[in-house]
This record gives C-alpha cells, structure tokens and sequence, in this order.
C-alpha cells in the first residue's frame, strides 16, 4: 500500500525574496501536514518533503503557483508513510553547501538522459563516469564501472578534481548524483576547469533507477530521510554491493556509530548492528555519551 508519497525537486532560479517564500511555505506545510525539508536561497530552491497522495497533490500545486517554480521538475515516490518526522523550511546561502558560488551554472554540462545514459552502456562507448556523491553513499551503489571518489562531503568536490580527474580532460566524462542538482555546478566546475566533454545525467539516479531497475545501477541509493536507503533493484546479485563492516556479508544499510563522539557511518547488517551495540569498536562500546537505540 503506497497512501504517501515523497518528492524531490530542485531549480536555480533567481529569487528576489526567499525569506518571505520560506515563511509562508513553512506555515502552509505545517498546515498541511507535509513534512521534509525545503532550502531556499537567492540562487533557488532544493526539498524533499513527505506526504499524504492528496496532501502532495495540493504541494505541487502550490509550489507552482509561485512564478519562479511554474515549471519546476518533481521526482515522485511511493511511501507507505511519511519519510521524515519534522518539517524543515530554511534560508541558505546555497541550496547545496558546496562552495561553489563562484562556478556559473551556465558552463554546465550537457545534460544526458537515461536513455541515452543506457546507450552508452549498452554500446560501449568509451566514457568514464564519476560519482559526485561523498564517500558513504557511493559504498552502497554505484553506476558500473564509476569511479567514486572518497569525499567526506561535496565541499571537497574542487580538490577531488583538480587532484585526481585531471588525467580525464580530453575524455568524455559523465557526472551523477542523487537527483541531479549537485551535477549542476559539479559538472560546470569540471567545463570551467578545461574538461572538454562533458555530461550531467539529468534527474541524477532517481531518474534513472525508476526507468531501467536491474541494469547499470548496482545496490542500493542512499536518501536523506527516514527510509536511509532506497533498493531499486529485483535480482538478487545486484540489490547490494555493500559489505558489512562486521561480518562482510552483503547488504545496503548502515548505522551512525551510537558513540555520539565518534559518529562515524558503518555500513552493517541488522544482526551485526545488534550484536555489537549499534557501535564500531570496543572503544565507543564503552563511552559514556551514547545515543538511544531505536530498532
Ligand atoms: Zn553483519
Ligand atoms: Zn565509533
């Protein structure tokens, strides 16, 4: 049973008064029952939000009655509940925190669709394909053959370019991310740094993973919201790549080590998890400051 529904947008857009946007969309959400989270800026917006079928229907509605976002693209899924517990309406400097400012939107690579993304698999065209997503995420999926680089978040993004993909400049080279608005100035730093052919896979995995499950896509898609993790795929050698930390079996789930001090992500099975506190190492089993244990 699918009674909600959850969406995922983005567009740059000039706004001329985002603080006022984000004062009667918080008030209205919270009206209406739509829980998430939605980032404002002068440069645009970025959400995900949760919903009631109905609920969302009237969202949509209402986010596009703003001119700005008449035309804003809405990626959907199905829920049989909401995927967040609060709702959170923000003002931000970027609608994604990845010093970037500087980079023009207009130097964006060519958007490539799943499509054609699956063409150029299928016919084997000699292309490299990088990940723009931080380290934790790409360890539990990946498109085949991506390279994934190890960032602890899209703030290293520049480095991770200028230091390790510059051998690529006279390749082809396709980015992705979750639902494609991190492509949007990764992909344009990439142009502005002398790549010379480059491509952003539009409507980032979400898209893609919708329209071909069981292809090119391996494991699952880490989500920022409650469900953690999304598994697109139905046959069973190609639901999960990742390993668990304790006993290597495969699996896409993980954990925040419950020390509150440590924190670090490990990707667990839910025996493994159980067995060893919800913590990575003896060490944190033994701290004092430690974070309740849901399920
Ligand atoms: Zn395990
Ligand atoms: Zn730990």
């Amino acid at each position: 049973m699918s009674d909600y529904k959850v969406l995922l947008f983005y567009k740059y857009v000039n706004l001329k008064n985002p603080e006022l946007i984000v004062l009667e969309h918080l008030h209205w959400c919270l009206q209406n029952d739509i829980k998430g989270r939605v980032f404002f800026a002068t440069e645009g917006v970025n959400g995900t939000v949760s919903g009631t079928v109905e609920k969302i229907g009237k969202y949509k509605k209402q986010l596009t009655a703003y001119p700005e976002f008449s035309d804003i693209w809405f990626k959907e899924d199905e829920a049989v509940e909401h995927t967040f517990k609060k709702m959170h309406v923000r003002l931000k400097n970027e609608i994604v925190h990845g010093d970037l400012t500087d980079v023009s939107l207009n130097s964006g690579g060519k958007k490539l669709t799943p499509e054609e993304l699956l063409k150029f698999y299928q016919e084997k065209k000699d292309f490299i394909i990088v990940d723009a997503r931080n380290w934790y995420e790409s360890k539990i999926g990946k498109f085949q053959n991506a390279i994934t680089p190890q960032m602890k978040n899209f703030r290293e993004w520049k480095k991770v370019v200028d230091q390790s993909l510059s051998e690529f400049k006279d390749k082809t080279v396709i980015t992705y991310c979750t639902g494609g608005i991190r492509c949007e100035k990764a992909s344009a730093y990439m142009v502005e740094s002398g790549f010379k052919d480059v491509y952003q896979l539009e409507g980032g995995i979400v898209n893609f993973i919708q329209k071909y499950p069981d292809t090119f896509w391996e494991g699952g898609m880490f989500v920022f919201d409650e469900r953690k993790v999304v598994v697109p795929n139905s046959k069973e050698e190609m639901k999960h790549i990742g390993r668990c930390h304790f006993c290597g079996s495969p699996t896409s789930y993980y954990i925040n080590c419950h020390n509150i001090d440590c924190d670090k992500i490990i990707v667990s099975c839910h025996e493994c998890k159980v067995e060893n506190g919800y913590c990575c190492s003896d060490e944190c089993r033994q701290s004092k400051r430690k974070r309740k244990q849901f399920h």
